[in-house]
């Protein structure tokens, strides 16, 4: 559907050169984010994208990734197959732009200063060790971040980090590169939403004040980890 709707996808590195004060993108333009470091991203969707000439950014959760010691499907994502650091090394030259999405899925907003920067910069590390390259794309587990969660995200090295705002919504030139909106596609997403998405429509353009059912939402989740008992949310 996006390759026949006209849009064209380009590269996150220049919608964040544009972000950061660069030149503009062209009008209708895409980026194709995916999170997590799935298996099912080099089995079924890189095939697709390489045979129609799109690029992509892939964040990995590094403690998620599988090794020689341990299968695939384990940490934070027990019930999932993940890719191997070999897959991710092979998309890696085969011109996937490999991005961070921290060492093991928390939601970082509710964590202490220094696990936040163990997970952030660990897992930078841990990429530019494997890939023998830097990297600069970061994505916040469940989009969640703060100010200062985003500040210790820039501290840590990275150049632009991807959230989901409250609601699935379109970035825009006067977007944040450290907290970008996105459009979250998942099983349910119907085929006429996407369609209305790839036509302009159908979502919000950010930057857009925060409602206050995501203010509050983040109030309780935040008084729960202080208690010692994180609400524990599908991994997105
Ligand atoms: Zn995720």
């Amino acid at each position: 559907m996006i390759a026949d709707s006209g849009l064209r996808v380009i590269p996150l590195r220049q919608l964040v050169a544009a972000l950061l004060g660069g030149p503009p993108v062209p009008p209708r333009s895409a980026v194709l984010t995916f999170d997590d470091g799935y298996a099912d991203f080099a089995s079924t969707v890189a095939p697709l994208l390489a045979a129609r000439g799109l690029g992509s950014t892939l964040y990995v959760t590094t403690g998620a990734l599988s090794t020689a010691g341990r299968p695939s499907g384990g940490g934070p994502f027990p019930s999932a197959a993940t890719l191997s650091w070999a897959q991710v090394r092979e998309l890696d030259t085969a011109g996937v732009e490999i991005g961070g999405h921290t060492l093991t899925h928390p939601q970082l907003d509710t964590l202490p200063p220094t696990s936040v920067r163990e997970e952030v910069a660990g897992c930078k590390q841990r990429i530019e060790d494997e890939l023998g390259h830097r990297v600069d794309s970061f994505a916040y587990p469940h989009g969640y971040s703060s100010p200062r969660v985003r500040a210790l995200v820039r501290e840590a090295g990275w150049i632009s980090a991807a959230a989901i705002r409250s609601t699935s919504a379109f970035s825009s030139e006067r977007d944040d590169p450290l907290q970008f909106a996105r459009l979250m596609v998942r099983a349910d997403t119907g085929r006429d939403r996407f369609a209305l998405w790839t036509r302009g429509g159908g979502a919000p353009v950010a930057p857009f004040p925060e409602g206050l059912r995501t203010k509050g939402w983040r109030a309780y989740r935040r008084a729960r980890a202080a208690t010692g008992r994180p609400y524990r949310a599908i991994p997105a």
